[in-house]
């Protein structure tokens, strides 16, 4: 088994759609970025990339990169699912907090869960999403959004170490 960790954050500003863990959530403003802005994705993508020690998105995904300019997540996150796999892994589980003061998030969350789930190969109960604030004393979660994700990848083909 593989542990991996990912974190994230992005602005919130006015003029963009909020997008979380691949869910369109109704708010007047949205995370700045140059992909959707998605920090939730980002965070498990860094925790799965993290797991299988195949780097990061910040390499994989440069935003200097024109073609991922503006690009859903999701895209992206299928990518990195297809690398990990390619070397063996599958998902144990995820676990993602998001840290936002607003808008509230409680009730995306099992679209979110449903949503990742299927992008990585897994049942829906691999897959846990949660939302907090910081009661209103974070500075990164009052003026946009963060996210923590955890992951466990196993081998689907265990090698026989040798001694
Ligand atoms: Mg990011």
């Amino acid at each position: 088994m593989r542990i991996g960790h990912g974190y994230d954050v992005h602005r919130l500003v006015p003029g963009r759609p909020l997008v979380l863990c691949g869910v369109e959530i109704p708010y007047d403003k949205g995370l700045e970025g140059h992909s959707d802005a998605d920090a939730a994705t980002h965070a498990l993508m860094d925790a799965l990339l993290g797991a299988a020690a195949l780097g990061d998105i910040g390499k994989l995904f440069p935003d200097t990169d024109e073609r991922t300019l503006g690009i859903g997540s999701l895209k992206l996150l299928d990518e990195v699912v297809a690398r990990v796999r390619g070397k063996g892994y599958a998902l144990g589980n995820a676990d993602i907090t998001v840290v936002a003061q607003a808008p509230k998030l409680s009730k995306y969350t099992e679209a979110m869960r449903r949503t990742l789930a299927a992008h990585l190969f897994a049942d829906v109960g691999r897959v846990n999403v949660k939302a907090t604030t910081e009661e209103g004393l974070g500075q990164v979660s009052t003026q946009g959004i963060a996210a923590h994700a955890v992951v466990l990848l196993e081998e689907t083909h265990p090698r026989v170490r040798a001694l």
